[in-house]
């Protein structure tokens, strides 16, 4: 669908990341982990990459909200939107996409996942909490220090809340001295650890290319069959 939706609110999710919460039009059907298209309408400002980008929704089908978010990095179309007055409009199209969920609940699902490509993760693990799913879940999110993971209080959260979920959060660079996560890049020993039976998950990768090529190598070096992970590259990063 193709429709203008208004800008409701701004929320800063994690050290330069902010999440836009629009108007959801009331027709929009879409699952958890598909992306939508935002342009933005009369810019003051534009460069050759245009006015429109990708994000994959952060929030769940099952969510009354419907939000997208973003690194604010120094390009014209971040400028623009992170000064978007409340109330401006944009113009919305999608869902598109198939980076969604596999539907046998006997298969574990892990993501492993760098920064800002937790979006879709976040959105299709709050609906399977929601539908009460019974996959085995589990989430290694890395960023170089705490305060740059977006969500990370909903999944600490959702994983209190439910025994099929386990949530790992990974400090590349740094974290506190009472830091309960991972340190260092996601690498095999890691996956090991949370990973008992290897071969049995679908693997999901999200995020800038260079990330998902990483986790990517990673699993084929493991010898995990390709056919056993997916993935959703953030182009433009
Ligand atoms: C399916 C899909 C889902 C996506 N979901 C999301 C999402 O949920 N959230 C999200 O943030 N993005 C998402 N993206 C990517 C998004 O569409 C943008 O491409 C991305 O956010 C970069 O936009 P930009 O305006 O910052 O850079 P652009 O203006 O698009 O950058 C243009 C070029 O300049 C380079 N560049 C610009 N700024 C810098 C910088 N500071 N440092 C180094 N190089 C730079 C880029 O590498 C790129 O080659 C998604 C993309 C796809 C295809």
């Amino acid at each position: 669908m193709r429709q203008n939706i208004r800008l409701i609110q701004k929320r800063q999710v994690a050290n330069g990341t902010m999440a836009f919460y629009f108007e959801k039009p009331a027709e929009l059907e879409f699952r958890a982990g598909q992306f939508c298209n935002i342009t933005l309408i009369n810019p003051p400002e534009t460069d050759e990459e245009g006015n429109t980008r990708g994000f994959s929704l952060i929030t769940a089908p099952c969510e009354e909200d419907m939000a997208v978010a973003t690194r604010l990095r120094d390009t014209a179309f971040k400028r623009v939107i992170k000064q978007l007055e409340i109330g401006t409009e944009v113009r919305f199209e999608g869902p598109y996409g198939n980076f969604t969920l596999h539907k046998a609940e006997t298969v574990p699902a892990v993501f492993l996942i760098g920064g800002i490509g937790v979006t879709p993760v976040r959105s299709m693990i709050v609906q399977a909490m929601h539908d009460k799913t019974r996959h085995r879940i589990i989430l290694l999110h890395a960023n170089p220090s705490p305060s740059y993971a977006p969500f990370m209080v909903d999944f600490e959260q959702l994983a209190k809340n439910n025994q099929h979920f386990t949530f790992v959060p990974v400090a590349t660079e740094g974290a506190p001295d009472d830091w309960y996560g991972e340190q260092g890049r996601i690498n095999e020993v890691m996956v090991k650890k949370y990973v008992p039976d290897l071969n049995l998950p679908i693997y999901y990768l999200s995020g800038p290319g260079s990330m998902v090529t990483a986790m990517r190598q990673l699993l084929v070096n493991m010898g995990i069959n390709e056919d056993k992970i997916r993935t959703e590259e953030f182009t433009g990063y």
